[in-house]
């Protein structure tokens, strides 16, 4: 039980082949109380529901600052504190550089680089307070590789954003005793491909893992639990690789 006591906070949770439900599931059989967070408020509700009754559900739109604001009141009045947090929310979309209009660009940013920035000055606050705190960040492989994979290149962009934003919060947020990490993980099989991963473009990436598999969601969540409990108490600023090798750098 790497978790028992703790309360984490997962957003994007909702989703059901997702890598924010599969970390809820695995920190739940580790002990922790879980909050999920999800622009689909039904979803989130219905997926903490099934996790257990000691579990919740909450909207929020964490590219909106009151929203990810409103949601940590509801998750501190109802669970009183919040131990970790897993800003793991974010979109993607699969264009190419010239296809990129002002709202594609708009909308993946504030999800997944603005989403992360609102959602942990929401609850920064608290940890500060408790001097305590992990929070994880999700970032992507397509940061490191110049995407080339799924998403397009404001993806990509977005996506590195959450690597500085995330380092940067590491060296201010440390004498506080608040670690703060990032995941990078490969092509991982959810529904954030909406379907559009192909056979073809599946083997041809496949070719190119030394695992020789894309990942699935539980493999991320084993780095976000790795993160979240007490037996990474001496990393902070760091970016755990969580991709087959399809990068070794
Ligand atoms: P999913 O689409 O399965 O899960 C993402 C969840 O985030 C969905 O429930 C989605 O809701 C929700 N969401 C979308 N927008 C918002 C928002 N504004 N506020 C709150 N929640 C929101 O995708 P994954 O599990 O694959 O992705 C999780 C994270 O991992 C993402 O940040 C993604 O970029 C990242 N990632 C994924 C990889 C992969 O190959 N799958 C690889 C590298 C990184 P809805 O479904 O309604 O949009």
């Amino acid at each position: 039980m790497l978790l028992d006591g703790k309360v984490a906070v997962i957003s994007g949770g909702a989703s059901p082949r997702g890598i924010g439900l599969a970390t809820a599931k695995l920190f739940a059989e580790h002990g922790a109380r879980i909050a999920i967070l999800d622009i689909d408020a039904a979803g989130a509700q219905r997926a903490a529901t099934e996790l257990g009754p000691q579990h919740r559900g909450f909207g929020c739109d964490v590219a909106d600052l009151a929203s990810c604001q409103s949601a940590a009141t509801q998750v501190l009045d109802a669970f009183g504190k919040a131990d970790v947090l897993l800003a793991n929310a974010g979109i993607t979309q699969p264009l190419k550089f010239m296809e990129i209009s002002p709202e594609n660009w708009d909308r993946v940013m504030d999800v997944n680089l603005r989403g992360v920035f609102y959602l942990s000055q929401a609850f920064v606050p608290h940890m500060r307070e408790r001097r305590q705190g992990s929070i994880a960040c999700m970032s992507s492989v397509s940061a490191q590789r110049g995407g080339g994979i799924f998403g397009g290149p404001h993806y990509s962009a977005a996506k590195a954003g959450v690597l500085g934003l995330a380092k940067a919060m590491a060296r201010e947020l440390g004498p506080d005793n608040i670690r703060v990490n990032c995941v990078t993980p490969g092509l991982i099989q959810t529904d954030i491909t909406g379907g559009k991963l192909t056979d073809e473009l599946r083997a041809e990436i496949t070719k190119g893992i030394p695992l020789s598999r894309l990942g699935d969601a539980k493999d991320v969540a084993g780095a976000y639990l790795f993160l979240a409990s007490d037996l990474s108490s001496y990393i902070t600023g760091a970016v755990i690789d969580v991709n087959g090798g399809m990068l070794i750098h």
